[in-house]
């Protein structure tokens, strides 16, 4: 099968006959042998039933609906586990991304030797407060990626080898950055495609904008996982380390400060009346508690079983 296309969708009965009938049409039109996974994620609307109708007439569409609404990186997991075609297809189903994209973006896969290639909106139809501050996400996304060639991470419209997405788990909100986690897989062929964009004709966005703050978290989750994530020690350890020399020093200050003053007549040193004191105490505590977390992450990570995982390029 050449295209397994994936559609995450919550509450968006409007646009899916639409959508379909669209897909439908760009597939037919290259010849494509195709599938459709649409994964509702726990809609109260009539999608399910929608779905349900369009699959009656199309057996290559399928579909999985959740019990109650999990996020859109869950829906998206469900439909990399059950994609079977060469390339796999991501969009939104409430169309923004146009389905006449599909074509190129499945030679940039298969012709191209790309691992990944992700979508640019670079003319977007979306409000000022959601444009500007993604702007400052996507350089932010760029520098602690690595990733410098992509302007639009949290694309919904992005075509994979089958083989990334069986080896990239999506979960929590980390849909924002499937390039990144593709990357950190071992995939490093990721390109990027400027793709036409569409204001929402039905419906409305599923995003507030809490998605900003959760966005850098997740940033810096999935930066300490790829930096330390097997060698947790060498973050904590270092931490640990500092804090217990500036203890130390700190320490030695004290003491050669009541020494000092018990040997002279007119100086008195009280320790608990010194900065250095309170400073040893804070920098001891503070550093034993560093290497603790270090000891208990490394023992941790001892019992992942992802530690060994290594994508392999050549072998002979
Ligand atoms: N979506 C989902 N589960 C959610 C939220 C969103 O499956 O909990 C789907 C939604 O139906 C759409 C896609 O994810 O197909 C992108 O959502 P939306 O269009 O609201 O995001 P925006 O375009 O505003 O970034
Ligand atoms: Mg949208």
């Amino acid at each position: 099968m050449d295209i397994s296309v994936v559609i995450p969708l919550y509450n968006e009965a409007e646009s899916l006959p639409e959508l379909t009938a669209w897909i439908e049409r760009v597939m037919d039109e290259n010849g494509f042998s195709y599938e459709i996974w649409f994964i509702d994620d726990g809609s109260t609307d009539k999608s399910w039933s929608i779905i349900e109708e369009l699959q009656k007439k199309n057996a290559r569409i399928r579909g999985v609906s959740f019990a109650r609404n999990y996020g859109k990186s869950p829906a998206l997991n469900v439909g990399f586990m059950r994609a079977q075609g060469d390339v796999v297809i991501t969009m939104d189903a409430d169309m923004q991304d146009s389905p006449d994209e599909i074509p190129a973006l499945y030679r940039m896969i298969t012709e191209e030797g790309n691992d990944l290639v992700s979508g640019w909106k670079r003319k977007r139809y979306d409000p000022l407060s959601k444009t500007i501050p993604t702007k400052l996400f996507n350089a932010t996304a760029r520098r602690v990626s690595g990733i410098h060639n992509l302007h639009d991470f949290n694309c919904g419209l992005k075509a994979y080898r089958r083989d990334v997405v069986k080896h990239i788990e999506v979960y929590g909100d980390m849909h924002r950055y499937i390039p990144y986690l593709a990357k950190n897989a071992g995939y490093t062929k990721i390109a990027e495609k400027e793709v036409h964009h569409r204001p929402r004709k039905y419906g409305k966005t599923k995003f507030g904008l809490d998605r900003f703050v959760n966005g850098y978290l997740d940033l810096g989750v999935l930066w300490f996982q790829n930096r330390f994530g097997i060698k947790p020690m060498h973050l904590f350890g270092l931490l640990g380390s500092a804090m217990v020399v500036i203890g130390f020093i700190a320490t030695l200050v004290v003491l050669i400060l009541k020494i000092v003053s018990l040997c002279s007549e007119g100086y008195n040193f009280y320790v608990t009346n010194s900065v250095y004191f309170y400073l040893a105490l804070a920098c001891m505590v503070m550093g034993l508690q560093f290497f603790l977390t270090g000891f208990v992450g490394e023992l941790i990570t001892r019992n992942s079983p992802e530690r060994n995982n290594y994508l392999i390029g050549n072998e002979i």
